[in-house]
């Protein structure tokens, strides 16, 4: 492997744990946090939630767990490029969804409108809280105890009141600086992994068309050079195709232009990538075309009324659950069991965000079904 560039992050220039450990022995600090992260519970229920198509939908789409892996894979490719730090770059791209609640985007709007009088639900910030706190697998300390790098790659964003009480990981939201280039690169690569793969689910699932995605300029390029090249090859290759072309597209202009922007920087320390404006960027033109893909994908997939009908669905699955259980304490297994209100709803959210689609719609079955009672 190439040597790392000089600022990147490595372990000799790394802010460490919060618990000190002995070294590990046959791998670096930040393959032992990738290691921690895959075996937590948080990781494997990943594959029970849902990305945009609820998991039971159908077994070709993508969950949480196929999306954390997918951006890993791209993540690492860039990171390899750059001689940036692969191993913190996994790291991160794996645990990045740890806090997702069950039904994507809609679980969390719900359980954020229902957690609005205690502080609010950011998915975000609740993945920071499950390697930092929620996992109980060790006996010397709560959480992962993960190093500070793969955290503050983990937190993308924070409000200011959140960042107060974050100590050393809050800071640069409140004094305007950058996280790692690895941080960077995660964020970045969910973003080339989320757009692609929903391009590819939204076709699957029949709610959006190949043609309807020609007028969309990054889609229609590569469409048309695979359907002058390849004429009578079937549609779900001629699919697979374009994604993959566009896909390189992206990974490669983000390489080229982060390049050119670290070049004219002149980076030389970590600390310089903390305080120069964020370096791993997209040209303007691959911008303009990105965000033309994403606005077809709200308008045409995220929005479409049979996804809407889901989300509805799984609004009200969250909201009644979380009514209930701060209505009596009693119906929560003891472990989340609080008595104060403020305590009671974080102890909620938290049980919430734990669960599986499957689980989640289990959870409302068994309270809410008179059926569940009589059989
Ligand atoms: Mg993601």
């Amino acid at each position: 492997m190439a040597e790392l560039a000089p600022y990147a992050v490595s372990e000799a220039n790394s802010r460490g744990r919060n618990m000190a450990e002995e070294a590990p022995c046959g791998r670096s600090e930040f393959q032992r946090d990738r290691d921690r992260i895959i075996h937590s519970g948080a990781f494997r229920r990943l594959e029970y939630k849902t990305q945009v198509f609820v998991n039971h939908e159908g077994d070709l789409f993508r969950t949480r767990l196929t999306h954390s892996i997918e951006v890993a894979q791209i993540a690492r490719s860039i990171a390899r490029r750059l001689r940036l730090n692969e191993d913190l770059v996994e790291a991160i791209s794996l645990a990045h969804d740890l806090g997702h609640t069950p039904f994507g985007h809609a679980g969390q709007d719900a359980l954020n409108t229902c957690m609005k009088e205690y502080g609010g639900f950011e998915h975000n910030l609740q993945s920071l809280r499950v390697v930092d706190l929620l996992e109980e697998r060790y006996a010397a300390f709560d959480g992962l105890n993960l190093c500070f790098e793969t955290r503050e790659g983990i937190l993308k964003h924070c409000s200011a009141t959140n960042a107060a009480k974050l100590g050393e990981l809050g800071e640069r939201f409140l004094h305007n600086r950058r996280p790692s280039l690895e941080a960077q690169i995660a964020n970045l690569a969910d973003e080339i992994a989320y757009n692609n793969h929903d391009v590819d689910d939204g076709i699957r699932s029949g709610l959006i068309e190949l043609d309807q995605l020609a007028a969309v300029p990054l889609v229609a390029r590569h469409l048309h050079e695979v359907r002058a090249a390849y004429p009578d090859l079937p549609e779900r290759r001629v699919v697979h195709e374009t994604v993959r072309r566009m896909i390189n597209t992206l990974v490669s202009d983000l390489i080229r232009q982060s390049e050119r922007n670290i070049s004219a920087q002149g980076l030389s320390t970590i600390e310089d990538v903390r305080n120069a404006p964020v370096m791993i960027a997209f040209s303007a033109e691959v911008i303009e075309q990105q965000r033309a893909l994403k606005n077809f994908l709200h308008t045409h997939l995220y929005r479409h009324y049979r996804v809407m009908r889901m989300s509805s669905k799984a609004q009200r699955i969250i909201s009644d659950l979380f009514a209930i259980f701060m209505q009596d304490v009693r119906l929560l297994p003891p472990p989340f069991q609080r008595q104060t209100e403020p305590e009671r709803a974080r102890a909620v959210a938290d049980y919430i965000a734990g669960m599986t689609d499957r689980y989640a719609i289990r959870e409302h079955r068994r309270i809410f079904a008179v059926e569940e009672v009589l059989a």
